[in-house]
């Protein structure tokens, strides 16, 4: 008889230290055992005593297996829906190379530029992207989907007119999924959303600050802009366009009919469609317009040799820095579906683009074509990809016998069908349509049918990097330089506070690729979705159970839409009992930039809240501000574990005080890995939380985005969550799908399956014990700032270098970027408090990891110790010139005072060494000298 083998426990794979090693770390920080330690870490009055009821964890197998049958229940159609997604073909060179591989999507958010300039320079590509085929001068770096990026465009409109109005005006034909986002962005803001026919340019007021076209339109209309731009400029107005990228290729760009903004998706560049998401959206803005961009924008600047070298540039427009001044809330963003979209732009090239995009036209041409002979009325006279048919009574049943033939149409009303065509499609597909309207199979080919005056004459995507990488050996060979010069997860720890960079394991990322996950449609019919509602609610429930709320919504796609869709529910909450004047929310000193940007967005008021010398929220101030503000307290908004990383006591007398004034308690769920299984803030006393899937649940963080960053509440907000795009709920959609990112939602379902309730709760004692641990290691050589019950840390620790500036000049950033020598990803610089490191080593980093790092960070004191006491000068020291790159070290004469070998083998250690390409980058000179494309290839040349 052969014995059954049992799988070892995933919780054993995803936690990094053994128990013995556990043993050794828990004897360093003085405690017998994990829970000895948690139980003196987490104050008494929240700690959560029972078990997480979840289902029992299942091996890897087993949930696959589980998570299958699931898939199964999801139906695969050809998705002629169109409304912003289309069927598109991702070159398996990028589907393997990229979206697959850790080494993109386990990477950061690029805010050490010298260590991540392979997903830099493909965010530059995105950028030129956009900004050629829009024809504007300047693209940020990915914002969230189409229909934020274009409320986005509203408010930047607003900042921007000369028209001092409350009103934007939007295009009828706009997608409704848009239209409904933007009136939830609207409404807090006191916007008023006009929708206009703009096919008559007497349907436009008088007075408005902007207006937004759309270009296809929703019902696939291609009209000029000229004269609407023309006007809306006459009366003082901004344009933005809402712009199809493929359909540009082929089309005259928004910029040079005269919009001052173009947003749109880059979903059809090779992103599958997710049942919604994740994929990246775009702004583009003309000259003038770039310090009002939202999101991340890269620029090209130099290193200390001169060399070029990327970085994100004016970082000081963004929330970390303006905080209510901020001009977006946008923090996480899409990032790895930028990338995917920008690489699909290379391999295929401007010609290739055009291709494609001819195909899809002419396929659309055949179609309206064929169903014109068989005397069905087509509405839409200039089209690009999606057509319009009328067929009076008839429209339900040409959709349901299109999806007998396994097609997706878009049922617009009884009496109209709309079907949009895509690099997919297929003749079988054609015929399949036409059969659905009863009516004979059309034409073989047909010829463009774009308005003449529209067809697009000038060049684009003429940089040469999208004309030498057409082969797949030169596709493969660009994306591995790009790969390598970047560091990720698959080298070493990263140990970020505040970002939980923990494993992303590969078991979880797998079930993403799925067709029955990749292919679907976010406005499917119920009955093809039923495996991805079932997940979805499955994932809902999990999440309140360990978090003790009563309802959770997955809908918002980063932590700061989150933070936003509950905001907006306190809002609602508050209007509906009467107290419409209650629009203070306080928020700590301390706070992350994006709770201050999205209480604004809530069309909150910004009270900020002291913190006394520990760190904890200053309860005096809290008392104070809560008398002051008696009457207009919507809400406080704080951080739990605090962003000192420490469990402050008195949360629960915190969350009390606000209640008995009045206001609701807002947690800002970031940081649940310090909690999970040990306390639960929807019983401690906070009515909302945001969660980060992409920090607590596993989702990679893809080199800055993507992310789901879901809702929770207690019962009496449940119906203020965010509502479907095409419902009417009491508060609208804050994403254009129903569920957000849903096609990276198996990531956490995975994670859930395998850890269960015992799991979390070890994951979480782990990642605690590893911040006492690095604690406890660093304490006597960099000062612990703030610390808790009995001087415990939570998730992780500020190391406080202001005194070691002070006496020998060495910056946080020195010690950043020597971290690089040492084989290091930096900690968090600057944040929460400046000139500190905030450490977060998760529960992933075996002891080995967490050793090198503390040995690396010690001897790194040593080498400050040299600079301090001038046995090395200030100006020339390895901190000083650090990172030292293979050029730095290759110069005939080495002229520092210390040797080669101390610059890059600092550690002595030689294997496994990670080259940085480029040395320190100076951001304030790519500042001054503003360039977000592509730059030149001379300045390339060594
Ligand atoms: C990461 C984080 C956020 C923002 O989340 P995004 O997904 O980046 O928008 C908000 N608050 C805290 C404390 C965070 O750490």
């Amino acid at each position: 008889m052969t014995e059954q083998l049992e799988p070892v426990p995933f919780a054993t794979r995803h936690i990094g230290p053994s128990e013995a090693e556990r043993r050794h770390m828990l004897s360093l920080v003085g405690y017998h055992s994990s829970t000895e330690l948690l139980d003196a870490a987490i104050p008494e009055s929240i700690r959560w005593r029972e078990p997480l009821d979840l289902p029992a964890a299942v091996s890897e197998t087993e949930a696959t297996t589980e998570l299958r049958e699931l898939a199964t229940q999801n139906v695969v159609m050809r998705q002629m829906i169109g409304l912003g997604y289309y069927g598109t073909h991702t070159p398996a060179v990028i589907r393997r190379q990229v979206l697959e591989n850790p080494s993109w999507y386990t990477a950061y958010t690029p805010y050490q530029p010298e260590i991540s300039q392979g997903r830099l320079e493909a965010l530059l590509n995105f950028q030129t992207v956009v900004a050629d085929l829009t024809g504007l001068e300047v693209a940020g770096a990915s914002l969230l989907d189409e229909a934020t990026a274009a409320a986005e465009a509203m408010t930047l409109a607003r900042r921007a007119a000369k028209k001092k109005s409350e009103v934007f005006v939007v295009d009828a034909d706009t997608l409704p999924q848009t239209l409904a986002v933007l009136r939830t962005r609207a409404e807090p803001l006191g916007i008023s959303v006009v929708v206009a026919d703009v096919s008559d340019t007497a349907n436009l007021p008088q007075e408005f600050f902007g207006l937004l076209l759309s270009y296809p339109g929703a019902s696939g209309a291609v009209r000029d802009l000229r004269g609407l731009i023309d006007l809306a400029h006459e009366r003082g107005a901004q344009v933005a366009v809402a712009a199809d990228l493929l359909a540009l290729t082929l089309l005259t760009s928004p910029g040079s009919q005269g919009a001052d903004i173009a947003v749109g998706s880059a979903q059809r560049f090779g992103v599958p469609m997710g049942y919604g998401g994740p994929h990246a959206g775009y702004m583009s803005v003309r000259k003038g317009l770039e310090r009002s961009l939202p999101g991340r924008l890269v620029g090209v600047s130099k290193d200390t040799a001169g060399k070029v070298a990327y970085r994100l540039a004016l970082q000081t427009r963004e929330q970390h820095i303006r905080r209510e001044r901020a001009t977006s809330n946008i923090c996480t963003a899409q990032v790895l579906l930028a990338v995917m979209a920008s690489c699909y732009a290379v391999y295929h090239g401007p010609e290739g683009l055009r291709a494609i995009a001819a195909g899809v036209h002419r396929r659309a041409a055949r179609l309206a074509a064929g169903l014109r002979d068989g005397g069905v009325e087509v509405t839409t006279a200039s089209f690009f990809d999606t057509i319009t048919a009328r067929v009076p009574g008839r429209a339900a049943t040409v959709v349901a016998d299109a999806a007998d033939f396994g097609v997706n149409l878009r049922l617009v009303d009884a009496d109209t069908v709309a079907i949009a065509c895509d690099e997919t499609t297929t003749d079988p597909d054609l015929n399949a349509v036409w059969a659905a309207f009863d009516v004979a199979e059309g034409p073989a080919d047909a010829d463009e049918v774009l308005p003449d005056d529209l067809r697009r004459t000038d060049e684009y995507l003429t940089h040469p990097v999208f004309a030498s990488h057409r082969s797949e050996t030169a596709m493969l060979r660009y994306l591995r330089r790009l790969s390598d010069s970047d560091y990720a997860l698959d080298r070493g720890m990263i140990p970020l506070g505040s970002c939980t960079m923990k494993l992303n394991a590969a078991s979880q990322m797998e079930p993403v690729s799925w067709p029955q996950f990749a292919d679907i449609h976010p406005y499917a019919p119920a009955d093809q979705t039923l495996g991805y509602e079932t997940m979805i609610a499955q994932l809902a429930a999990w999440l309140a159970e360990a978090t003790g709320y009563d309802a959770v919504s997955l809908q918002p796609n980063a932590g700061s839409q989150g933070e936003l869709a509950g905001l907006l529910a306190i809002r609602a909450w508050q209007d509906e009992r009467g107290a419409t004047a209650r629009d203070v929310c306080l928020i700590p000193s301390s706070a992350h930039g994006t709770n201050a940007a999205s209480a604004v967005m809530a069309g909150m008021r910004v009270v900020v809240v002291a913190c006394d010398d520990e760190g904890n929220i200053d309860l005096s101030d809290l008392d104070a501000k809560i008398a002051e503000h008696a009457d207009d307290l919507a809400a406080i908004m704080v951080t739990y574990p605090s962003t000192h990383g420490v469990y402050e006591s008195h949360i629960d007398r915190l969350c009390a005080k606000v209640h008995d004034a009045g206001g609701q308690v807002y947690v800002d769920g970031a940081n649940l890995n310090a909690l999970l299984g040990f306390a639960k803030p929807g019983k401690f006393g906070a009515d909302v939380s945001h969660l980060n899937l992409h920090k607590t649940f596993c989702i990679p963080h893809g080199g800055g985005g993507p992310g789901v960053g879901p809702v929770a509440v207690r019962s009496h907000l449940a119906k203020y969550l965010p509502g479907h795009p095409l419902g009417d709920d009491p508060v609208g959609p804050v994403a254009a799908a129903p569920h957000g990112s849903a096609g990276i939602l198996p990531i956490p379902w995975m994670y859930l399956r395998t850890m269960g309730g015992e799991g979390l709760t070890e994951a979480t004692a782990a990642a605690v014990l590893a911040a006492n641990y690095v604690a406890a290691r660093l304490r006597d050589h960099f000062p612990v700032l703030y610390s808790g019950n009995k001087g415990l840390v939570a998730h992780e620790c500020i190391l406080d270098l202001r005194q070691l500036t002070k006496d020998s000049g060495v910056s946080v950033d020195d010690v950043a970027k020597r971290l690089i020598d040492y084989g290091f990803h930096a900690p968090t610089m600057s944040f929460p408090v400046a000139g500190t490191l905030m450490v977060e080593p998760t529960e992933s980093e075996n002891l080995d990891e967490l050793d090198r790092f503390c040995d690396a960070m010690i001897a790194i004191r040593g080498e400050i110790d040299k600079v301090a006491s001038g046995q090395w000068p200030s100006g020339d020291n390895p901190l000083a010139n650090a990172p030292h790159t293979a050029a730095a070290l290759s110069v005939e004469e080495w002229t520092h005072p210390y040797t080669r070998a101390e610059a890059v083998f600092p550690s002595g250690h030689t294997t496994g060494k990670y080259w940085p390409p480029v040395g320190r980058i100076d951001g304030a000179w790519g500042d001054r000298n503003l360039a977000c494309a592509c730059p030149p290839i001379e300045d390339l040349a060594d």
